[in-house]
């Protein structure tokens, strides 16, 4: 069924970028916005706008009720979640189905599967993904906890199955610590996410994050579109991606790609997923699987030309994917530097009025931003406030020119992250593609 008119349920640039996409495709788009983001500037593009509630997410960005309510005063046929918020809530896939509304996002029932991490891992290892050795499910009891952790080894890693953004997690160095820790973890999970279910994992000591992005229509039909190389990570927050990943070879890249496309065609997944693994000593190890659209989608869009939102709603609508596996060429090398509103030393949040906005251009420069001089950045949401991504035929181009980019950049009124992306950038080990997610806290520590 062709989509006529879109409702997107979110905020910030990938509210924009949702809306660029349909515009694109000649469909009409709502924005809806909390109280304090009137002025934003997806609710300045988009055909309607709807406000939802006051600042607080819970309120507004969170408010399923008044979400539905905006769809239906508006006649929107669909609704795209973006990322963050609603996302990955199944219940909010359910409820935007049952009212006779298309989901942009995957089916409810994989939603829920990959939010369940102890679920989700079980699945991954049925669908043939390469699992970090650990615990089959849930750790019941500590007598099978201390036999299991021998057999793995030391240090393992104790996990929360409901957790998120490294919440509920503990390692463990040795076994005088293993009955601790796993209460602690228990109860900081029940306390963060009201389950205090606990899993084991070997703790692998220096990995990279290495990241697949992938597409299914639902049908049984799935393709993968290359890794990303997220390592660089501050608190479990990715910092700059890239794509490909410096230390991935085609081989690798086709292997493993041909594994999670193969799983994702299995399980029937629609839509985009990204499969996580930690990647150490030529391996790969599944953590997760994120049931949407990543921040970093852009740097896969920019070396295989494949729009990613696009094929969203292409496949929400029911239609088949626009490319397949192999048709997609992997061409040249992208970086995205995230940038936010934050001091970047401390990294204190610094929102507030932009006074003076020029953005980069030239060949191969893309911003994704909903900022714009005179505007207010609000403080109640995340501080990411843009993205630069940038292309080049090799890692190397691509460097300079997001060197030449980032000089370029002007955001006043707010500290911001670009200083730290051009010291980054300045690095030999990272020209060299040499880190892994250990690396960025330590160059931090030793460099501010
Ligand atoms: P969350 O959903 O809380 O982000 P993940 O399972 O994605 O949890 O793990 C978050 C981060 O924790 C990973 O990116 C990695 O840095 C680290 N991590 C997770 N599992 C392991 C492991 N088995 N060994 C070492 N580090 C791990």
């Amino acid at each position: 069924m062709g989509i006529e008119k879109l409702l997107i349920a979110n905020r910030g640039e990938i509210a924009l970028r949702i809306h660029r996409a349909c515009h694109e495709m000649g469909i009409k788009t709502v924005a809806v916005h909390s109280t304090a983001d009137a002025d934003a500037m997806h609710v300045r593009l988009a055909d309607e706008a709807i406000c939802i509630g006051p600042p607080a997410a819970r309120d507004s960005y969170l408010n399923i009720a008044n979400i539905i309510s905006a769809a239906e005063i508006s006649g929107a046929d669909a609704i795209h979640p973006g990322y963050g918020f609603l996302s990955e809530n199944a219940q909010f896939a359910e409820i935007v189905e049952a009212h006779g509304l298309i989901f942009v996002g995957p089916k409810p029932e994989h939603i829920r599967i990959m939010g369940d991490k102890v679920e989700a891992k079980r699945t991954a290892g049925a669908l043939g993904l390469p699992l970090v050795p650990g615990s089959d499910g849930a750790v019941k009891d500590i007598t099978e906890a201390k036999r299991l952790a021998l057999e793995v080894g030391y240090p393992v890693l104790i996990k929360a199955a409901s957790g998120g953004g490294g919440r509920g997690m503990k390692v463990v160095q040795s076994e005088d610590q293993l009955e601790t820790s796993i209460s602690q973890a228990g109860s900081e999970a029940k306390a963060a996410f009201g389950d205090d279910t606990v899993y084991m994992e070997k703790y692998l000591g220096n990995p990279r994050h290495i990241e697949f992005q992938v597409f299914g229509d639902g049908n049984g039909n799935a393709i993968h579109l290359g890794e990303r190389d997220c390592s660089l990570q501050r608190r479990h927050q990715k910092v700059l991606e890239e794509a490909p990943s410096p230390v991935i070879s085609a081989a690798d890249r086709e292997r493993m790609g041909g594994i999670v496309a193969k799983a994702m065609a299995d399980m029937g997944y629609r839509g985009a997923g990204t499969i996580e693994f930690l990647w150490e000593n030529g391996e790969f190890y599944f953590i997760e699987m994120n049931t949407r659209l990543q921040v970093e989608h852009p740097v896969t869009e920019m070396i295989t030309g494949v729009d990613l939102v696009r094929e969203q709603i292409r496949v929400a609508e029911g239609r088949p994917l626009s490319v397949a596996q192999e048709d997609l060429r992997f061409t040249g090398h992208a970086i995205e530097c995230r940038i936010n509103a934050e001091d970047p030393q401390t990294f204190a949040p610094s929102p507030g009025t932009v006074t003076s906005y020029h953005v980069p251009g030239g060949m191969h420069v893309r911003v994704d931003s909903g900022l714009y001089q005179g505007y207010k950045v609000p403080p109640y949401y995340d501080s990411m406030i843009g993205k630069l991504i940038v292309y080049g035929r090799t890692r190397e181009g691509c460097i300079m020119r997001l060197k030449r980019a980032l000089e370029e950049y002007v955001i006043e009124g707010m500290k911001t992250t670009i200083p730290l992306h051009q010291k980054l950038l300045r690095d030999p080990e990272f020209q060299n593609g040499d880190y892994t997610i250990k690396w960025l806290e330590e160059w931090l520590a030793k460099d501010n």
